[in-house]
């Protein structure tokens, strides 16, 4: 019939973490339509509304798909060669004036694995340089830092039909139901078969409303509340004895360190019901197996990597670690955040998260160079480097930080110390309209091949569904090509992705029998998989934790956020997603997804909102001690009076401009989730 595809092809969601399988119909060489999976272990036949709509900026027609170069503050066209060798000469310009110390790389959760495996060796072997990181910075570092120093791998513990096998369901500080849809479809059906579920969030989402026990904690206190379920698990002598005893150590001091957090004390700071702690305590630590998922609530504070260490805690108090069911589980919020770390594009990480001074000789063998010593700047630092004049140059490839990072009035004044800001995108960011000096058009997700890494360490094959559109390169491409004119091409000459894989199989061990071959034959495949033959690791810790037979507890000591609200600035704002937009929406807002969420909305209170004469759709100026923007007002009581929340999608609100520089003691992520404000009628 007229209007049906020509023709399918097999991918990957290129949203959120759940890694979605999708086939994506092509009619007259453009993509027309997507639809599920049935055979998809993952998604089990759905997609989200972002999965089955979210395509349409592959065609958008402000898509950037030749080179430019700004001369004189105006963007002109340029051809790749000229675009090329302009990006090439900053790089060596930074390089003669500063050394390796004012270059950086910053690189894409949208990014496949092989192309993020590229930007490490780039940056490390071709620029010389230690400072390479990636966006997962700014969100589940600590995720990563968290569940490393407790067990000794940084990813998720369980894989998602874990969620069929949990006797109790606890969620932490993210909502699945809008920012991880298939995950969290696969979460009600089991609670409306009947299994307990915690909800720990400030808002009462629909999820929470699900719940058997709704924690709705003050934006900043998750330490505490989670100390004081570890206090009454303790108190209480729910432990489980025999694994503390055969597979963890510390516990005495573990337990002398929670010892105050009666659930009184935490309850007064969180704003919470001391029983309710005691509830939700119980229910985990008595209904086994309990399976926790975390999200951005968890990491995106001062103490992020201690909130995520706080829950590996309660894990290991209850024996929930290495049984199917079980676990600790990011949800990861990009296709490839779980990726993008993974392969090195982490300052102090080389690949497979592998500690710089531990892998540097494996790499060096590989590559047949060595890796600068480390560790090198985060994300965040580089574009404070930038700001003192010690950074000159960034190559940036995916990733907004303009928009997407917090305290934007400071971000922009630092980045304009930059002398050059090469951008890799499809679109003219507002990193790149503001900063950018060379912008290199990249193909999209849908025009490439490779693999993704999803939140269940599941590496599944990204498929070309279409050509690259116009004049565009993959990212694989350009970052060869500029290699070869700074004398560095010999390291990046591969026949195909699939070459480049194979390369980074040989660095890190846990992803030895995971071909691409094998993938395009059975599917997906979780990690660790040392060899072809074996079946992969839906559960790890199983027989023991990377490090030994044993972990150590951790004790924790909670430092209350300087953003608590006072006389000036009485309400404290927190930030996150909605269903229909993805981050700063710089794909979702040029999809059909625009129809259905055209705006941020600020959610309030009722009775806040009557407190400042506020209705539906009225302007609201929010203001912070970093800067000020415009929402308009939604009231609603899934908010708590005093605790506003913003989406922060689009660059029109530019909600980022209010965040605070307020970073994670560990891993360096922005504290997102809290920010004392004033409201006013705008
Ligand atoms: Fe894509 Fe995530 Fe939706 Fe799946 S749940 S379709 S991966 S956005």
């Amino acid at each position: 019939a007229q209007g049906l595809p020509d023709r399918w092809i097999r991918t990957i969601c290129p949203y959120c973490g759940t890694g979605c399988e999708v086939d994506m119909g092509v009619k007259g060489g453009r993509i027309t339509e997507a639809r599920p999976v049935l055979s998809s272990p993952v998604s089990q036949g759905h997609l989200c509304v972002k999965g089955r709509y979210g395509f349409g900026f592959n065609d958008a027609p402000d898509r950037i798909t030749e080179p430019m170069i700004r001369r004189n503050g105006v963007w002109e066209a340029a051809t790749w060669e000229e675009a090329l060798a302009a990006a090439a000469a900053a790089l060596r310009q930074a390089l003669s004036v500063g050394g390796p110390d004012a270059v950086g790389v910053l690189a894409s959760s949208r990014a496949t694995n092989e192309e993020n495996y590229l930007a490490q060796k780039f940056a490390r072997l071709a620029l010389g340089t230690p400072h390479v990181d990636c966006c997962a910075r700014v969100c589940h570092a600590p995720s990563a830092a968290g569940l490393g120093q407790t067990f000794g791998t940084g990813a998720a513990t369980n894989g998602y039909a874990d969620i069929e096998r949990a006797a109790l369901l606890m969620v932490v500080g993210a909502n699945p139901t809008e920012n991880h849809p298939i995950v969290g479809a696969r979460i009600r059906q089991r609670v409306r078969a009947g299994v307990p579920l915690i909800v720990v969030d400030p808002r009462r989402t629909e999820l929470a409303e699900l719940a058997t026990v709704h924690l709705a904690p003050r934006p900043g206190t998750n330490l505490p509340l989670l100390q004081a379920m570890a206090q009454v698990i303790l108190g209480e002598g729910l432990a489980d004895g025999a694994f503390l005893a055969a597979r963890t150590e510390g516990i005495e001091a573990f337990a002398a360190s929670v010892q105050a957090w009666t659930p009184e004390r935490a309850a007064d700071l969180c704003g919470i019901e001391a029983e309710d702690i005691r509830r939700a305590a119980r229910l985990y630590a008595t209904l086994r197996p309990a399976m926790a998922f975390h999200g951005l609530g968890l990491t995106e504070h001062r103490q992020g990597t201690d909130g995520v260490t706080a829950l590996a805690h309660l894990a290991l108090l209850t024996g929930n670690v290495g049984l199917p069911g079980s676990g600790v589980n990011p949800l990861r919020g990009q296709n490839n955040v779980q990726g993008s770390a993974q392969m090195g594009c982490e300052p102090s990480r080389l690949t497979g998260y592998q500690k710089l001074a531990e892998a540097r000789e494996i790499h060096a063998q590989v590559w047949g160079a060595e890796p600068p010593q480390g560790p090198g700047l985060n994300a965040l630092e580089m574009i404070d480097a930038a700001g003192e004049g010690r950074m000159k140059a960034l190559l940036v490839i995916g990733y907004d930080p303009l928009l997407s990072h917090p305290n934007a009035l400071e971000t922009a004044e630092n980045l304009n110390g930059l002398e050059a800001l090469i951008v890799v995108d499809l679109f003219l960011t507002e990193t790149a309209r503001a900063f950018g000096t060379v912008f290199l058009p990249a193909a999209s997700p849908f025009e490439k091949e490779g693999t993704y890494m999803n939140g269940e360490r599941r590496v599944q094959r990204v498929r070309q569904v279409v050509p690259p559109r116009g004049g565009s390169r993959t990212d694989g491409t350009i970052l060869s090509q500029l290699a070869e004119r700074l004398g560095a091409g010999s390291h990046f000459r591969f026949p195909d992705a699939a070459a480049v894989w194979d390369e980074a199989r040989r660095t890190w061990p846990a992803i030895a029998g995971i071909s691409h071959a094998r993938l395009d034959r059975e599917g997906g495949v979780q990690w660790p998989c040392p060899t072809e033959g074996h079946p992969g690791t839906p559960v790890l810790h199983a027989e023991g934790f990377p490090r030994g037979e044993r972990v150590r507890f951790r004790p924790l000591a909670w430092q209350p956020s300087p953003e608590a609200p006072d006389a000036e600035y009485p309400f404290l704002l927190n930030t996150g997603r909605n269903l229909f937009h993805f981050n700063a929406a710089t794909m979702t807002r040029r999809t059909r997804l625009r129809e259905l969420a055209a705006e941020d909305l600020l959610e309030i209170h009722p009775a806040d909102a009557e407190g400042l004469a506020l209705t539906e759709g009225d302007p609201v100026r929010v203001e912070s001690r970093h800067g000020a923007f415009i929402l308009r007002a939604h009231p609603t009581d899934r908010v708590r009076p005093g605790e506003p929340f913003a989406t922060f999608h689009s660059a029109a609100a530019f909600v980022n401009r209010a965040t605070g520089p307020g970073r994670d003691a560990v891993t360096g992520t922005p504290e997102y989730k809290v920010t004392a404000v004033r409201l006013q009628k705008g």
